[in-house]
């Protein structure tokens, strides 16, 4: 089969082939049709630091995708079929620790990811244990590809109180614009949307943010506070990583407020912790990837009954050889969520 691999310990990706997966026996072999391209991938295409200490190439890329059933393990039992469409959550846990057995997969020490700890999506086929094998009822393979990075908007926002409360998005790559539907689609009262992109704003005000702001036009805590007057916000969602902005979700939440972090610094940030988190009384929430299995749920429910649809953010679809293409697109910052065609719908 065809498949996209980390081949080297230096920066690029290679259109390869190689053999078809193997079945395990708690396994099922999932055709690929689509697969979402993302940040990570980027990471491993650069070979940068993080790269560097994590990847044992050779090993295939990518970790969202949606295909249909075409092999099942015989521990598999009765819950899937041949012919079925699915996704899968990318992170695989043992089962066996602490955080495994208390609905606390997301953080669980054992955790391996597809893509980046063993084989990955960007291929024709690939085996994932059916423990982690979701289902996607009438939901396409489009948008079934990308409900890893929908995901992790879902586990943002929905471990918030939404229903009647202002929301602040920072930061509207995918996630963050994924994470303003949710947030509309789950009853806030008002969302604001903040990047520096004018580009990623629009794809905001498609997903349903009532205000954006370009922090390159307006200074980001005094454009809040006129519009929540002077009152802050309710929850803060930092989705983009970046020192300032992550001092300014801080900043910009209301005393008793939320912060959920998702951006992930490439440093230390220092943070006034006693001004703007102890005084304030803050619930800081550290988003890692998706609540296993709950934001599944979620999402089947959110999407399948029409409340949540991402399709507006989904700017360019490639096929698997135009891999660099992708990369370009994302790289660009023109993209919103950029996928891969691998042999179409099932
Ligand atoms: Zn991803």
């Amino acid at each position: 089969m065809q498949a996209i691999q980390k081949l080297q310990r230096a920066p690029g990706l290679t259109l390869t082939e190689v053999s078809t997966p193997e079945c395990g026996v708690a396994d099922v072999l999932i055709r690929v049709r689509h697969a979402g391209v993302c940040g990570t991938d980027l990471h491993i295409a650069d070979w940068d630091e993080w790269a560097q200490g994590r990847l044992k190439p050779p090993v295939i890329v990518g970790h969202e995708f949606a295909g249909e059933i075409v092999e099942l393990g015989p521990d598999v039992g009765d819950a899937f079929h041949i012919g079925q469409r699915v996704t899968a959550e990318g992170h695989i846990v043992s089962g066996h620790t602490k955080q495994s057995r208390t609905g606390q997969g997301h953080v669980c020490p054992s955790t391996r990811i597809i893509g980046v700890d063993r084989d990955g999506a960007f291929a024709e086929y690939i085996a994932m244990p059916a423990k982690n094998v979701i289902p996607l009822g009438e939901i396409s393979t489009v948008i079934g590809s990308i409900m890893d990075p929908i995901g992790n908007a879902f586990h943002t926002v929905l471990t918030a109180e939404i229903p009647g409360s202002t929301i602040l998005v920072l930061g509207c790559g995918p996630i963050g614009c994924f994470a303003v539907g949710v947030a509309r689609a789950a009853g806030a009262a008002r969302v604001l949307a903040a990047d520096l992109n004018p580009r990623r704003l629009d794809l905001a005000t498609q997903m349903g943010a009532h205000v954006t702001i370009d922090v390159t036009q307006d200074d980001l805590v005094q454009r809040v506070m006129d519009e929540t007057g002077s009152e802050g916000i309710d929850v803060v969602c930092e989705m983009s990583g970046h020192p300032t902005a992550i001092r300014q979700a801080l900043e910009c939440a209301r005393p008793g407020g939320r912060v959920q972090l998702l951006g992930i610094p490439r440093q230390d940030v220092p943070i006034p912790l006693a001004k703007e988190v102890i005084f304030k009384g803050l619930t800081i929430y550290g988003v890692v990837g998706r609540k296993m299995f709950d934001t599944w749920y979620q999402m089947q429910t959110f999407i399948g009954s029409g409340l949540f649809d991402p399709s507006p953010v989904i700017t360019h679809t490639f096929p698997l050889e135009q891999i660099d293409d992708a990369i370009a697109a994302i790289r660009s910052g023109a993209a919103g969520k950029v996928i891969l065609d691998i042999g179409g719908n099932a």
